[in-house]
């Protein structure tokens, strides 16, 4: 079973390889501890981006919005569906 936190991309670290036509992109963050616990940290999501956690927001629901990474929808569908 997977869980998911919500990252937000940091706009400082995202001078390589991530298009500058998305400033506000959400991604999801594969979390071994509970998501508050994550809230602040820097971590890597499951494309490979450099986001930083957003405790108080679920992917499970970000990830149904425009502004969620696409790449992270991808990867993240079979767990979302399994968890309902
Ligand atoms: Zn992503």
């Amino acid at each position: 079973m997977s869980t998911y936190a919500a990252g937000f991309a940091r706009p400082d670290r995202r001078s390589w390889a991530q298009p500058a036509e998305q400033p506000m992109s959400w991604h999801a963050v594969e979390a071994h501890r509970p998501t508050d616990e994550l809230d602040g940290e820097v971590e890597l999501a499951v494309c490979g981006a450099i986001v930083q956690v957003w405790g108080s927001q679920q992917w499970g629901r970000l990830s149904a919005g425009r502004s969620a990474c696409a790449e992270c929808q991808r990867r993240t569908a079979p767990a979302l569906s399994q968890a309902g």
